[in-house]
């Protein structure tokens, strides 16, 4: 068992979070205009990096997005801060 801090709640149970995408992971656009390689791209292909990590996480129990820092190798919590406008 694992505890994730959220920058609203503080430390929490790891089943209390959600994965939602790799930070600066950003949607193409204009949707009508995105080739399928790049939105298979999109859907698919992502970096998955052995080590430090910027994702955003969800916390499911207050509802809020936030970029977590962690290292996925040793699943250390390297920072937690509020999501940044706009960013995801
Ligand atoms: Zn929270």
């Amino acid at each position: 068992m694992q505890v994730f801090p959220c920058p609203f709640c503080g430390l929490r149970d790891e089943t209390e979070f959600h994965f939602a995408v790799e930070a600066g992971h950003a949607r193409p656009e204009p949707a009508a205009e995105v080739s399928d390689a790049d939105w298979a791209a999109y859907l698919y292909l992502h970096k998955a990096p052995k080590g430090a990590s910027r994702e955003v996480w969800l916390h499911t129990t207050c509802g809020e997005y936030f970029i977590m820092t962690r290292n996925t190798v040793s699943r250390e919590v390297l920072s937690s801060e509020a999501l940044p406008g706009g960013e995801a």
